[in-house]
């Protein structure tokens, strides 16, 4: 399919009416130029959700979402850009134009519709044998043995791989698909003897599906204790990555963005069972420990995480890694501490499960002091050498958490239970803090195939940032004078994200709000919201001036701070005394009514 052009993409959207697009989801109600209601994307009671009708432009400075109308359509409705584009067109009756793309792409792009399209019919064909035919029997009884209802299997489309080591090879090619697409996608591999069988055979299969609902994996569940692995799982394809994949997530969105937080378990049917439970909140690692890639994924989404996984057992490895994530995403995860051998299916199945479920997932302790109870409760502090141990464990776990007052409580719990100094055990945290390179304030990097970061809140932004984003906005509101700052800003003055709103500004300088770029939706969230700004708060000459001051004071101490550290105390000396000038430049500089 060729791609929509963009000449009709605007079109689309000049003729979309976003106020009567968003009234859908929420009321709005005009206040002067814009309107206002509650976020549609998240729970709250006063509303920070506004509508910039000319500009066709939201933004909830509550939760940090943001964009035009087809992001809009593309968030609420879960569609991709092209659907999304063509939604409003046919809605708002244009005729959308397509052109040629390159052919390299459009042969990409076909191979993968194709591709989803054969692993939903597996998917289809797979539900319908678990219904249908008697071979499945077993399975039936066994899930219903577990409790789970018709209802949710059907809704989950779970199914049944028959027996036959080439039914789906056969039917495959039947419909039309090649034997090197049936391996793309992981239903057929190839034997030592060349020839090609299916791959999931007499097992329960769970269709693994996107955030969007498309079906790119399996997981099947073997029904003999002889057929080899308990559980086998689509191999890792061109898009198929077990580690980055929630298992339920297109299912629990909805209610993930509504609780936000999200509740993490282990399997198939613990998700099944929860959501069964009216739990719908719950997705599944399909591990036994929550991957960074899945941390990052879901910090996308909300601000809380509670594990209900076997923590005991997760490897200690791979929690410090998932909390990294966590704490470089501002995101809680905390461990909901399972009875012993029992998993949240297991617990649905009985009176009162669910209760006791939910009581459970709101004691949840912080992971981190979750792991350090649990070094300190396995220790005998009899042994110097034990004693040792258990610090060197909690050290990189404390060092993680960064400087807090929950971290300093739990330095104080080690500290008395191995019998320490305290400044003993900080010196071990601060020892074990892992050198950061990075600048101040930067959310560590984003890990490849993750979706992109959360909006940040504006009361989570630091000072900086807040000036940043002021003098940004007041470029968009006076252009002429913006253009000069904007090439005044450099990379030394500017947080990563700044840098990329100045750049965009500076390519956009009549227009910065059409066309907004629909493959980068923090940049596009973030224009939004400055041009929303650039409306609402005064901006003036002295204003932009001062920000611009305090932002090249932060410059000059990042500079002083590197020159220290090289030992070039000279520069650092000159450059101290270029600080102490611009300082006094500040405090005598007009100072912009209601300025901060
Ligand atoms: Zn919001």
């Amino acid at each position: 399919m060729a791609l929509i052009s963009p000449d009709s993409v605007e079109r689309v959207k000049q003729a979309a009416d976003i106020v009567e697009v968003i009234s859908a989801h929420t009321d709005l109600r005009r206040q002067g130029a814009r309107y206002v209601g509650l976020c549609p994307f998240h729970e709250e009671r006063t509303p920070s959700f506004s509508v910039e009708p000319q500009e066709k432009l939201y933004h909830c400075f509550g939760c940090g979402v943001g964009g035009d109308v087809i992001k809009f359509v593309e968030e609420k409705d879960g569609l991709g850009f092209a659907e999304a584009v063509e939604m409003l067109a046919d809605r708002y009756g244009v005729e959308l134009e397509r052109e040629q793309e390159d052919p390299q792409a459009e042969a990409r792009r076909q191979r993968r519709r194709r591709l989803e399209q054969l692993l939903e019919r597996a998917a289809a064909f797979y539900a319908n044998y678990l219904w249908e035919s008697s071979e499945a029997a077993k399975a039936r009884e066994y899930l219903a043995g577990r409790g789970l209802g018709e209802e949710v299997l059907r809704a989950f489309g779970v199914g049944y791989a028959p027996s036959a080591w080439d039914k789906i090879l056969v039917r495959g090619q039947q419909a039309g698909f090649s034997v090197e697409e049936l391996r793309g996608v992981g239903l057929v591999q190839r034997g030592r003897s060349g020839g090609e069988y299916d791959r999931f055979r007499e097992r329960i299969m769970f269709p693994i599906r996107d955030r969007r609902g498309r079906v790119l994996g399996f997981g099947g569940r073997a029904m003999r204790s002889d057929q080899g692995a308990k559980y086998v799982n689509t191999a890792e394809t061109d898009f198929f990555h077990k580690s980055q994949m929630l298992y339920g997530v297109d299912r629990a969105k909805a209610a993930i963005a509504k609780a936000g937080r999200a509740v993490v378990v282990e399997g198939y049917t613990d998700v099944l069972a929860l959501h069964q439970a009216g739990i719908e909140e719950a997705v599944g690692v399909m591990g036994t420990a929550i991957t960074d890639d899945q941390v990052a994924a879901l910090s996308g989404m909300v601000d809380e995480v509670v594990l209900a996984l076997d923590a005991d057992s997760a490897g200690q490895e791979a929690m410090l890694r998932a909390q990294r994530v966590a704490a470089g995403r501002r995101m809680r995860l905390r461990v909901a501490a399972m009875p012993a051998g029992e998993d949240p299916a297991e617990m649905m199945a009985e009176d009162g499960g669910s209760e006791r479920f939910r009581a459970l997932s709101e004691q949840a302790e912080e992971l981190t002091a979750f792991q350090v109870g649990l070094v300190l409760a396995r220790t005998d502090v009899g042994s110097p050498i034990e004693r040792d141990r258990a610090l060197a464990e909690v050290a990189p776990v404390l060092a993680g958490m960064g400087e807090s007052a929950s971290r300093d409580d739990l330095v104080r719990r080690v500290a008395e239970r191995l019998d320490l100094d305290p400044a003993m055990v900080m010196g071990r945290v601060v020892a074990a803090t892992p050198v950061s390179g990075g600048r101040e304030g930067a959310p560590p990097e984003a890990s490849p195939g993750s979706e992109a970061p959360r909006p940040r809140r504006s009361a989570e932004l630091t000072s900086r940032e807040r000036r940043e984003r002021a003098l940004l906005a007041m470029c968009i509101a006076i252009p002429g004078e913006g253009k000069e700052y904007l090439s005044r800003l450099t990379d030394t003055h500017l947080s990563p994200t700044g840098l990329r709103v100045a750049t965009w500004l500076r390519e956009h300088p009549e227009d910065p709000a059409s066309n907004l770029p629909h493959d980068d939706g923090e940049l596009a969230g973030l224009i939004a919201e400055l041009v929303i700004m650039s409306r609402e708060e005064p901006a003036s000459h002295e204003a932009m001036e001062l920000n611009f001051l305090l932002l090249e004071q932060r410059r000059l101490e990042g500079e002083i701070a590197a020159a220290g550290e090289r030992g070039d105390y000279e520069r650092r000396a000159a450059l101290s005394r270029e600080r102490a000038a611009l300082v006094n430049r500040i405090a005598h500089a007009e100072r912009p009514a209601g300025s901060v």
